[in-house]
């Protein structure tokens, strides 16, 4: 039953992302519509550290429609201003992974946004899992302002 469902969604079973979607698996969502959603990464590179995902599963840019493409970056558009405002951050680096060999680790397209601090070591992977009430508070802070 769970497979059918899942199928019918647009999502895969055994994915992360798509468990998260499915509300199968917790996350601090900062938005989410028809087309796609966004949350916060649970193992960020720095504060803010947000991902946004295509709301139908696919591994990775190869079959993603312009459409989805389209909401995605639209939606990079809308939230790059506010987790700069937010984390009071020096920039914001815009990261997309396909494939294992580019890095890829979750396998549901995804494009990392990622709050820059002048001077700040410069990388696409944390090393360790967030603080989960450091987490919900920065997602309030962000979704406040979307
Ligand atoms: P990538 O290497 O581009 O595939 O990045 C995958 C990202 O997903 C990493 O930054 C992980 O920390 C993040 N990640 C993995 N599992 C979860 C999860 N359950 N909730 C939020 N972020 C996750
Ligand atoms: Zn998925």
């Amino acid at each position: 039953m769970q497979q059918n469902l899942f199928a019918d969604d647009g999502l895969k079973s055994g994915c992360i992302f798509c468990q998260i979607l499915a509300g199968q698996s917790p996350a601090h969502m900062l938005y989410r519509d028809d087309d796609i959603a966004c949350f916060l990464d649970i193992m960020p590179v720095s504060e803010g550290h947000s991902l946004i995902i295509p709301t139908r599963h696919h591994d990775d840019l190869f079959t993603l429609s312009q459409g989805e493409l389209d909401a995605v970056s639209r939606f990079s558009r809308r939230l790059a201003p506010v987790l700069r405002e937010v984390t009071d951050a020096d920039g914001i680096g815009v990261h997309q992974l396909n494939g294992a060999a580019a890095g890829q680790t979750v396998f549901h397209y995804h494009m990392h946004l990622i709050p820059a601090k002048q001077g700040a070591p410069r990388q696409i992977h944390g090393r360790k899992m967030a603080d989960q009430q450091q987490l919900a508070d920065i997602a309030a802070k962000i979704r406040a302002r979307l």
